[in-house]
């Protein structure tokens, strides 16, 4: 398989070849497919299998596939990627930058031991389609009513078991709640 015969939007296989991925990892090749048919996906794969690239790729074809023609507003986001620890989001909220390189769409990240009112404002004032958290802010974001699920169209879990490990179930209870 390759990434040319997944029928990806043209923006996203320019950056899929710009960023030098021939061709998709077996994780990839297992899961995107499957989840482009949006379908549930749970992916199982060691560190540095390209896990990450798996559900970017999804979430980026599948928002540029679905755009959104009526009114947005700030704050509500289309996906939702909930990762354990800050080092991780951050990483996942680069990468999914450099992914989304030749789109409109945008990416901002939630993440613990930054400045809450910053990314308050940031939520409050501009509009995002990817937003990338760690959990105990995200529930703080939702509580404050800065941030609001409704449209949201992907929601991943990465290391989901590490986040329970972690004891974030309550957290990622509170934002099941939430969506839709
Ligand atoms: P991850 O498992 O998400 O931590 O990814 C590990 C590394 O694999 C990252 O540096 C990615 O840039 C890289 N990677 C992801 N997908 C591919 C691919 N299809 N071909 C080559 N490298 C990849």
């Amino acid at each position: 398989m390759n990434f040319a015969s997944l029928s990806l939007s043209k923006s996203l296989l320019r950056s899929i070849e710009a960023v030098g991925y021939h061709e998709p990892t077996p994780i990839q090749e297992q899961t995107i497919p499957h989840a482009l048919t949006g379908k549930d996906v749970l992916g199982c794969a060691q560190t540095g299998t390209g896990k990450t690239a798996a559900f970017l790729i999804t979430v980026i074809n599948d928002l540029l596939k679905h755009p959104i023609d009526v009114q947005r507003f700030a704050g509500e986001p289309r996906a939702l990627i909930v990762a354990p620890t800050r080092e991780l989001a951050m990483q996942i909220e680069k990468d999914a930058k450099v992914l989304a390189k030749h789109t409109d769409l945008q990416v901002m990240s939630v993440v613990g031991g930054m400045n809450f009112n910053r990314q308050q404002e940031r939520l409050q004032n501009k509009l995002i389609d990817i937003l990338v958290a760690t959990p105990g802010r995200l529930t703080d974001h939702l509580r404050r009513g800065s941030l609001k699920l409704q449209d949201l169209r992907f929601l991943v879990l990465d290391e989901a078991d590490e986040m329970l490990k972690m004891g974030f179930a309550d957290d990622l209870e509170a934002v099941f709640e939430e969506v839709p």
